[in-house]
């Protein structure tokens, strides 16, 4: 009577532990000591592809591959000393015959004596962990190469990682700066930035090419541009943040360098321009005096290099005049009150009113918007593209000028349309470049610099301005502005 209670225990934990060992993840067998396979459970059919029926009884050694083949017996000789073989990693076969990594532990099988009668396996599929571990050391290899500083941090601004360009950059060795806060890189009076990106990545928002300034290990100051992005765990919690830090002194110095030059131009360009107007209107004036009052007294070819004198300073005058213009278009204020684009184009008109009559053009225009823009700017662009418009006809063709103006979504986009003599598609972009001419001084006067100074006053305003013609039917230019 009493036995029987203690074998039905001893099966109930049979078929517990049967229903431990099928459920398990990893694959479970066991052979003999001459390597026959004794059992099999689900997850070894699952990783070998081999079913129960098909896998016991057989040689343990169809699982490996050939060129493996002398590890059995190193296997089989240390179960005998009673040892287990631990995280063996190594390769064994598919059923398919596709090879798979795998991490084996090994245990002998005593029987009621202590001999060891056969051996467990447990076999782990390490294919994605070898994987994972592959594409981690390809990634880390890839930040160590990078030019730019690549840092992560926790988000108590703990430095976690810190790579080979972030010690060429900081000075700081991974050593020295892991496990440090990051605010030893940030000077004090930036101290505050630190709190509002912190908050920024908490929201899971990234901060892109946010340009600041950074201190080096030996005190000296960095200018970098910085991207920073939230680094979040697999529920989608932000953790921490990685950094991308660019140092952009190089960049920095060039442009202030460059803003520098320019302002120089420009001031050279205006001065010289402006001065020049004095002395040229004398030129022209003493000139006109010499032909009216001694036109008796001087032979015909004096009275002709005369007006080579005077049209060469009217032509000086006007390119004076065009590039004081282009040096005035200077920056604008980010809001600006709203001028009637109607009014302005009046007023443009008003300013071209012979040149219309001389030509007996027809120019029409739509009813135009209002646009944030100084007066005189929006004027000067209508009075260039209208004048060019005039001034580039087709001989015996009337000319007409359409202006008209439609709405995109955040700027307008103003049109000028002619039926001139047109522009070749190759010169559609040269033709705004400053002092850049199609044709010679007898053909048609000007200066070149009209087109420019339209691209200068629209660029300005952060819109732009292009041509689209056909050579021989007319153009239209186009230009848009924010409003
Ligand atoms: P300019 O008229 O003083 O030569 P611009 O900068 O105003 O200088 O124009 C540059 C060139 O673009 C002109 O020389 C001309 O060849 C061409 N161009 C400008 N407007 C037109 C137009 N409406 N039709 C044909 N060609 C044009």
């Amino acid at each position: 009577m009493s036995l029987l209670p203690k074998l039905v225990g001893e099966q109930k934990a049979l078929l517990l532990l049967s229903s431990i060992v099928d459920s398990s993840d990893d694959a479970i067998i066991s052979k003999d000591l001459d390597g026959t396979i004794t059992s099999w459970n689900k997850s070894a059919e699952r990783l070998f592809g081999y079913t129960e029926a098909e896998a016991v009884g057989r040689p343990i050694t169809m699982l490996i591959p050939e060129d493996r083949l002398q590890e059995e017996p190193q296997i089989i000789s240390r179960l005998v000393k009673g040892e287990r073989v631990d995280h063996f990693e190594t390769v064994r076969r598919r059923k398919d015959g596709t090879l798979i990594q795998i991490s084996l532990t090994i245990s002998p099988v005593h029987d009621d004596e202590g001999n060891v009668i056969g051996a467990s396996k447990i076999a782990r599929d390490t294919t994605m962990v070898k994987r994972g571990e592959r594409a981690n050391r390809l990634l880390s290899a890839i930040v160590d190469s990078s030019d730019d500083a690549i840092i992560s941090k926790s988000l108590d601004g703990i430095i976690t990682s810190w790579n080979k360009s972030a010690e060429r950059l900081f000075g700081y060795t991974e050593a020295e700066a892991i496990g440090k806060s990051i605010t030893m890189l940030i000077p004090e009076d930036r101290l505050d930035e630190e709190p509002e990106i912190i908050r920024r990545l908490r929201r899971g928002e990234r901060v892109d090419h946010f340009e600041t300034i950074r201190k080096k290990k030996d005190g000296s100051l960095l200018d970098i541009s910085l991207t920073i992005s939230p680094v979040k765990d697999a529920n989608g919690t932000v953790i921490g943040a990685s950094k991308i830090a660019r140092d952009i002194t190089e960049r920095k110095k060039t442009d202030a360098e460059i803003r520098r030059i320019n302002r120089d131009l420009e001031q050279f360009a205006f001065s010289a321009s402006h001065d020049l107007q004095e002395p040229l209107r004398n030129v022209k004036i003493y000139s006109e005096l010499l032909t009216r009052r001694y036109q008796h007294k001087l032979d015909g070819e004096a009275l002709e290099y005369l007006g080579y004198l005077q049209t060469g300073a009217s032509r000086m005058q006007n390119l004076v005049r065009d590039l004081l213009a282009y040096t005035r278009v200077t920056t604008v204020p980010q809001s600006m009150e709203k001028v009637d684009a109607n009014e302005v184009l009046s007023a443009a008109l008003d300013g071209l009113a012979s040149l219309i009559a001389e030509t007996g053009a027809e120019v029409t225009s739509e009813n135009l918007p209002a646009v944030p823009m100084f007066d005189a700017h929006l004027q000067q662009l209508f009075q260039n593209l209208i004048g060019n418009a005039l001034k580039y006809r087709r001989k015996g063709v009337v000319p007409t000028v359409h202006i008209a103006c439609s709405r995109q979504h955040n700027c307008c986009e103003f049109s000028v349309r002619d039926n001139g003599i047109g522009i070749r598609s190759k010169y559609r972009e040269a033709i705004f470049e400053i002092f850049k001419r199609l044709h010679n001084d007898d053909e048609y006067s000007g200066t070149g610099i009209g087109l420019a100074i339209c691209q200068r006053i629209v660029e300005q305003y952060g819109g732009r301005i292009w041509v689209e013609s056909e050579l021989g039917r007319g153009s239209t230019f186009r230009f848009t502005i924010r409003c």
